[in-house]
Order: C-alpha cells, then structure tokens, then sequence
C-alpha cells in the first residue's frame, strides 16, 4: 500500500466520527458502540490486520470465520486481478459465465459423492434458504402416491443465518424468539450440547442420549419431514458445540430411514475449518442437500453454493407449463469475480497442501488449550479442527453462568486486543478460529493472549 493511500490523523479521527455517524453494525448493540472508538481496519496481509493507526492484530476469528489462506494472498489477488481484466459481472439468468462453469464442475468434484448439481446465491443464509426451498418443492412434484413432505426438522442450538426461513430452521433463543410470528413452524430436535447435557449426560453419551428426541420426532412424523436440517460436527454460532464422534453419521441413518432429505449446512465448517475439506467427509456421509458459503472465497467475496443430488435435480425438470422451475434466483448469482477467487481457493488447498501443513499446528493448539482449561472460571474447552470455544462460568463446580449484563466474553475479547489479538464472542464462549495459513508462533500468541485476557477479567 502507498503511503499517500494511508489515512492522515485528521482522517483517522473523520473515519471514526463517520463510523459512529453514519454506519449501523450487525448484531451491536449501537447505544454502547457509539461510546467507544472503534477499531477501524485498513489492511492485513496473511493471518494479519492492521487498523488505521498502524497496529497488527492477529485475525483470531478469520474476520469473521471467512478468511482461509490469509489476507492477500498472492494466488487470489490475482485470481480477482485477472477476472476484473475480463468481466466483474454478467448474469446466470438466461447467461452463463466462465468462472461460475469452472467452479461449479470443481465443486462437484471435491464435495462428498453424490452431489452433482450446483446453485449459487451469495451468503450463507439464502444457501440455506434455497435448499429449504428446493426440498420442499422437490416432494411437491413428486408423483401423486408419494407422500407431500412439507415438515423439516431442525435442532436446538442451531444456527443457519438469518432470513426468515434460515432462522425458522435455527434454534438459539436470543437471536430468533422475537420473529417468531413471522417463522414456519418445525419440529425441533435436541442437539448434544454435551457440557450442558439436557439429559445429564456427559461427552460423548449425551450424543446418543440426544438421538432419542430425534428418533421420536421421525418416529411420528418421519412422513410429513421434508428434510432434517443439521450443522455437521459443530454447531458453531451457538458457541463452538462440538458433537461426539458418530453422532452425524446416526442422525444421517435415522434421517434416511424416514425417507427425508439430509440438509447439511457446511456454511462455517465447510472449506477446511474441522480439519477435513468437508466436515461430513469425516463420518463419512452424504448429504441430499449441502449449503456451502464463509470459506468458499477464502475470504475476499461473497458467495455461496447449494448442492444437490442428481434425483432432486431431476425431480425439476418438466416443460415449461408444467411448473416445476426453481423459482429463485439472486441478482448477484455467480458473480464472474467471487467464483474466480473460489476457484483459486480450492486449487490452493491443493498447490500448498493446506490441510497437512495444518495438521502439526492442530496438535499444538490441542495442547496449548489444555493451559486454559485449568483457569478457575473456565467451565469448558471444546475444539473441532481450527474451530475452538472456551466457555466463562461464574462458577465452575455448578457451571453457574455469568448474566448478559457483564458481558464477560465481550470484554475478554477487548482484552485481547492490546495483546494484539481480534477475537468476537458469542455471549459467554470466547471463539477462536482462526485462517488456516497460521503457524505455531501465531498459535502461541492466540492462546497466550486469551489466557491473559480470561484471567484478567474473571480476576483469576
Ligand atoms: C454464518 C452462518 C450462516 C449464515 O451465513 P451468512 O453469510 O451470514 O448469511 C449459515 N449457517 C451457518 C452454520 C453459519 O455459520
């Protein structure tokens, strides 16, 4: 970056007036936000960011579980650089582009077996949508003997974005209670929240114990489910809930028993992030229905991708009177510049063999999270791949929980950034998860800094 590019001290202070002026920020509360300076980036390079005073921070949540191979990387700067010397943007609406084709065929290839048709929109909420969309209509057009499934299941603790169907398929109590006059109705399913086991379980029993509520849902009304909406391996908004081993694979089977489509929403494990390509690869399942998006660009664009199978893709074919198009479409889907960078983030998982690298740098953060699960007010350290949440409890004996009010993992994470760490929470988990371009020193300093950050707040 030139220098003359970088903001002047009075335009620091004009960025963050404006910011408090004009910007209204996701999920903040604005009344406490518009107290405080905010933290303004200006740039970042590989697992880096750089705010507009000139200090690094450690991307310790991927801006947002996004980022993959690090801020400008060479391979997708140019992956954008080319494709914004030939086309930004034409329509997949009665066009096709050259990216979108490439990257569509590549997906297929790489995704779990199966999967032979890709839609794209542009975020992971209308993936998720658009699946919903797309199994409901699927049994609509199925032949008259065949049973209307019009029902989806969905579980406690899930997370699927937040248009209206996404949350109507979710299950976290503070994000979605007050829209519920807006929401279809689902059946809900408990979810092996494991540290708060609503069986009185522990890991990895609490999984199977869990499964019960499922096998009851399907076992009275496995006919009307559409399909069985699920997060593989980890729920991650609702704090990094990681599910016991099997635990995917049993909810496949029984979902398959009732004859409904498996909808599995890669959306933040997909793309690396549990320490597979594909969190499902793991168990060894094959999803009817696979909603991709975050990691789908590295980071850079935003893009997302639904899967399906060749038999829910046929189900839609017909002539033009009969109906059965997909009536659905997003004015950005498959923008020529973000498949190109997605593109070039699959090939690099391939040219600088990012998993393996990764694997050694796993082990290590296992290991160093141990240092922080010995903290007095720690209750819990749950980690999946690069996918980790420490759960705050007032007090440990009786996983007693800190109230909203102190916004004790808020304020871990503000502690974190003098010690040159960014991290978000979500309420009383501190989330780490970050790109996978990191090493052993970046690992040392997250955990380090979230060490320090825990035991000073909960003055431990
Ligand atoms: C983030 C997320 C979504 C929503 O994605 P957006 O791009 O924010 O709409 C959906 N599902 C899961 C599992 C997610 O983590």
């Amino acid at each position: 970056m030139t220098s003359s590019l970088r903001p002047s001290d009075s335009d620091r202070r004009r960025l963050e007036d404006d910011d408090r002026r004009f910007l209204w920020h996701p999920f903040t509360q604005m009344q406490a936000w518009e107290k405080e300076p905010p933290l303004v980036i200006e740039r970042g390079e590989g697992p880096w960011l750089w705010d507009i005073h000139g200090r690094r921070y450690l991307d310790g949540v991927s801006s947002l579980w996004t980022n993959v191979h690090g801020h400008r990387h060479p391979r997708l700067d140019a992956a954008v650089r080319e494709q914004l010397d030939r086309v930004a943007h034409s329509t997949l609406l009665g066009l096709s582009n050259v990216p979108a084709i490439r990257l569509a065929r590549k997906l297929v290839e790489i995704a779990p077996k199966g999967l032979t048709r890709v839609f794209f929109s542009d975020n992971g909420s209308t993936a998720v949508e658009v699946g919903l969309k797309i199994a409901f209509q699927h049994f609509q057009q199925r032949r008259p003997a065949e049973p209307r499934r019009t029902r989806f299941v969905r579980f406690r603790h899930a997370y699927h974005g937040d248009t209206l169907g996404s949350v109507s398929v979710g299950g976290i109590e503070l994000f979605h209670s007050i829209y519920k006059p807006l929401l279809f109705d689902a059946f809900a399913a408990e979810s092996p929240y494991c540290y708060r086991c609503p069986l009185g379980k522990t890991f990895p029993d609490c999984g199977i114990a869990c499964l019960g509520s499922l096998e009851e849902v399907l076992g009275g009304h496995g006919a009307e489910v559409a399909a069985v909406v699920v997060e593989p391996l980890v729920q991650g908004a609702a704090g990094m809930i990681v599910q016991p081993p099997g635990w995917l694979a049993r909810v496949a089977a029984l979902t398959r028993r009732a004859g409904a489509l498996l909808l599995a929403d890669e959306v933040a494990v997909g793309f690396g992030r549990t320490g597979t390509l594909f969190a499902c690869e793991s168990e060894g399942v094959r999803p009817d229905i696979l909603a991709l998006a975050k990691g789908i660009t590295g980071g850079y664009l935003p893009l997302a991708a639904t899967l399906v199978t060749e038999e829910i893709y046929r189900s839609f074919l017909g002539a033009p009177e009969e109906f059965r198009t997909f009536f659905h479409g997003h004015t950005y889907t498959g923008n020529p510049l973000a498949a190109a960078v997605a593109l070039a983030t699959i090939e690099v998982f391939e040219s600088e063999g990012t998993l393996e690298r990764l694997r050694p740098v796993l082990s290590h953060l296992s290991r160093r999270l141990e240092d922080v699960r010995t903290l007095p007010h720690v209750g819990d350290v749950r980690q999946r791949g690069v996918l980790v949440g420490i759960e705050l409890v007032r007090d440990r004996a009786t996983k007693a929980e800190y109230s909203p009010a102190e916004q004790v993992g808020a304020r871990v994470c503000r502690a974190c950034r003098p010690r040159g760490v960014i991290l978000r929470p979500l309420g009383n988990v501190v989330v780490l998860n970050p790109p996978l371009c990191v090493g052993i020193p970046e690992v040392d300093l997250l955990v380090d800094a979230v060490k320090a950050a825990i035991a000073e707040v909960t003055g431990a």
